[in-house]
């Protein structure tokens, strides 16, 4: 008999092996990545830690769209607002997209 029974997955960001617990789930819906904190959504979920770090390391590699067998790019917005906790429309000359090397 096993006490502890929780699933681990690799985060898309930095690839590191960890219990679901510490992950956010991340579904695609109509190309847009979906934040799914509850993990009930249906369908095919990637995994992240809910860190700036680990969402800009999977969409810089495109590790989404491998991850949920999209073919077409997804749309990270909803799940950056998430992730940051900023609501698109808050933060009024602040807006940290933009920051290209
Ligand atoms: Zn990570």
């Amino acid at each position: 008999m096993t006490e502890t029974s929780i699933p681990v997955r690799t985060c898309v960001g930095c690839r590191e092996r960890v219990p679901v617990t510490e992950l956010l789930r991340v579904v695609a819906r109509d190309g847009i990545l979906v934040p799914d904190p509850r993990r009930r959504l249906p369908g095919r979920g990637a995994s992240l830690h809910p860190t700036p770090e680990c969402l800009h390391a999977a969409v810089r590699r495109r590790a989404f769209p491998r991850a949920l067998r999209c073919s077409a790019p997804v749309e990270a917005g909803p799940l950056r607002a998430h992730v940051l906790g900023t609501p698109s429309a808050a933060a009024p000359g602040s807006v940290p997209d933009g920051q290209r090397p």
